[in-house]
């Protein structure tokens, strides 16, 4: 991957950019149907962006909305994604969910029947915690209901099957993918693609006949990036990417049972949740943020301080993220435990 990367780099500096971009069509369709097989999606609806988060503001600007949009979501929603559809002027419609957070199905699908909201949008896997929304069976609720459902797989591609029968599915390059920074991908499914086109034909008139996946990718990029973030997504589906979801469904319940009999710690949500990340919340009155600072400066061991705006509906105070991947040891995990409860 990383030698994709540095040999288009490379043929920028001696050949010319658009040369090197010529060059590297091939490269890049490849991407896009890594990506496309990845998201479920038809290659044509996959789009390259910079990051998640602009795969859903460009998603925001295109998508058409009729008259007082809304959003369906739920309480564990990403804080950032909440402002970009209070931003936009979508009304935020509160979807029911159960004790721990799943969304709740039969709920979901009252809610759609009676009062439906223009789009829903599901994160997939929370950044903040160890929750995983059943998105296959969301979509299959919303596809009845001719709801669209846009998915934030952000925290999701690489980690779960994020070929759920969405209608939108966006997410990043550098997250549990490991490709370059920088980059994000931005999925349509094909039975939304005339609505898309007829704004998209207003906003772009000089390109009406491009691929949507190209209408909706942004122009001046990091086409090293995106021919990284290919390689990335190649190399995960040549593992056999259910096995590597189930490792990293393991390591995080393997997490979850060794830390959860901390004194001064107390384990975000259930232990057998299906997620990698995992989260503590301090019951002792513990600076967070100073934890965190102890963990890497003295022992090198990674974790996050997250404040409330990760998902302000749902969290009440600082927590302790704890995110390995697939090459986390038992050793590792030890360590972690044991510098946890020496505070
Ligand atoms: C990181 C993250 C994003 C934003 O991704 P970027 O690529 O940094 O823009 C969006 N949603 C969730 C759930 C995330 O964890």
């Amino acid at each position: 991957m990383l030698a994709a990367v540095s040999d288009h780099a490379l043929s920028e500096a001696t050949m010319g950019a658009y040369v090197a971009q010529e060059m590297a069509t091939g490269a890049l369709s490849a991407a896009q149907g890594a990506l496309a097989q990845l998201l479920g999606m038809p290659d044509e609806g996959v789009a390259f962006v910079e990051s998640a988060t602009v795969a859903l503001g460009t998603l925001l600007d295109v998508w058409p909305f009729g008259a007082e949009p809304s959003i369906g979501v739920v309480p564990s929603e990403w804080g950032p994604n909440l402002a970009a559809f209070s931003r936009r002027g979508l009304r935020i419609v509160e979807l029911p969910v159960d004790d721990d957070g799943y969304v709740d199905l039969a709920g979901l699908e009252r809610v759609l029947a009676s009062s439906p909201p223009s789009a829903v949008h599901i994160t997939q896997v929370a950044s903040h915690r160890s929750l995983v929304q059943p998105v296959a069976a969301i979509a299959g609720v919303c596809h009845a209901a001719a709801v669209p459902l846009f998915v934030d797989a952000a925290q999701a591609l690489g980690h779960v099957d994020t070929a759920t029968g969405a209608a939108v599915v966006y997410a990043t390059s550098r997250k549990w993918l490991t490709g370059p920074r920088g980059v994000g991908v931005l999925a349509v499914a094909s039975a939304w693609f005339p609505g898309l086109r007829r704004v998209l034909e207003v906003l772009e008139p000089e390109a009406p006949e491009e691929p949507i996946g190209a209408l909706l990718s942004s122009r001046e990029s990091h086409v090293a990036g995106r021919i990284g973030l290919g390689h990335a997504a190649r190399e995960h589906l040549s593992l056999g990417p259910p096995a590597v979801w189930q490792r990293l469904a393991a390591v995080g319940r393997a997490t979850r049972q060794l830390l959860q009999d901390l004194d001064n710690w107390q384990v975000v949500g259930p232990v057998d949740d299906a997620s990698a990340i995992s989260a503590l919340r301090p019951t002792a009155g513990q600076d967070v943020m100073a934890v965190r600072a102890r963990l890497l400066g003295e022992l090198g061991i990674v974790t996050t301080a997250q404040h409330v705006f990760r998902a302000p509906r749902e969290m009440r105070g600082p927590t302790l993220r704890v995110s390995p991947h697939v090459d986390t040891t038992s050793d590792d995990l030890v360590r972690l435990r044991d510098a946890l409860g020496s505070r």
